[in-house]
């Protein structure tokens, strides 16, 4: 955490060089985890982006189709992102071809507008919170892997529209058909006092059986107290429930006001709750993968 939301890394925009190695810190973490490598180089499946100059001045970052579309830019709008990605064999010889896929954006917004005298949006608990989760489910499965296989993807480019997942959505690491369900963590470093420190809320709640399940399991997660925020549809889960996929955000944003500001820092960590809510995360994950595979409630699907 103190690495990925350090000043150095300048708040891991997409396309810049803190993402980049906050890209092959997790790749090397998720090696260490014993994950198998499943990206197009090693655990890095490279992303092609667009940069295009606005009016502004401030070049925006734009998704693309294909490598041929990447080829026929002139090089200074080329971009090449990463998403880091891993898997986890399943156990069961009848189950490892199902998976249950766990996914947290490793990007932040970068330097920006100062606060007083500081201009790096760190990013702490948006979302090195949710990577960091990541890393450490890895590591708390991997002494008894569940049966299912799990795909653990730090997605790269969120705060700019999804575009790590995007990509992924049309070149799947493991088949999207296989994909029984999405868990995706943002923002589970600080406690929201809704639910209460050591808990979290799972987005869209209702439409899938997937939180029910949680909740009958005993785990410390509740619906999402404030659905009006839209939360559902603001995170990487939306773009692989639109597909079909049972899929939702566990978070515990409980809409401080250091939210994409510079003040998202290491220091405000409650590292106490960030350990309560991974434990809770690693079993919701270990369900996911050893239980009956999740179903859409009628009119769930967005
Ligand atoms: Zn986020």
């Amino acid at each position: 955490m103190s690495v990925l939301a350090a000043d150095s890394l300048e708040g891991r925009r997409a396309g810049s060089e803190g993402s980049r190695i906050a890209g092959r810190l997790i790749a090397e973490q998720f090696e260490l985890a014993g994950l198998e490598a499943v990206g197009d180089s090693g655990f890095f499946q490279r992303v092609p982006l667009r940069l295009v100059n606005t009016s502004s001045g401030r070049p925006r970052t734009r998704s693309l189709s294909s490598w041929a579309e990447f080829d026929s830019l002139p090089p200074a709008e080329r971009v090449v992102e990463t998403n880091v990605i891993g898997v986890m064999p399943g156990s069961d010889p009848e189950l490892r071809g199902e998976y249950v896929l766990v996914t947290a954006h490793f990007d932040h917004v970068g330097i920006g507008r100062p606060v007083e005298t500081d201009s790096i949006y760190n990013g702490a608990d948006d979302d090195a919170s949710g990577v960091v989760g990541l890393i450490e489910i890895a590591r708390a499965l991997a002494s008894a892997p569940p049966r299912r296989t799990v795909v653990f993807a730090a997605m790269a480019g969120e705060e700019l529209g999804l575009l790590g997942t995007r990509w992924y959505v049309d070149h799947p690491a493991v088949p999207l058909a296989a994909t029984v369900a999405s868990l995706n963590l943002e923002m589970i470093g600080r406690p929201d006092t809704a639910i209460g420190p050591g808990r979290a809320w799972l987005t869209g709640y209702e439409r899938t059986s997937m939180g029910p399940e949680f909740t009958a399991a005993g785990l410390a997660v509740d619906p999402d107290p404030r659905p009006g925020q839209s939360f559902y549809e603001r995170s990487d889960n939306i773009a692989f429930a639109r597909i079909g996929i049972p899929a939702h955000t566990l978070s515990s944003f409980g809409l401080h006001s250091d939210y994409h500001s510079p003040d998202d820092e290491v220091e405000r960590i409650d590292f106490d709750h960030l350990e309560s809510v991974i434990a809770v995360a690693a079993e919701a994950v270990r369900l996911l993968a050893d239980g009956p595979a999740p179903e859409w409630k009628p009119g769930g699907q967005p």
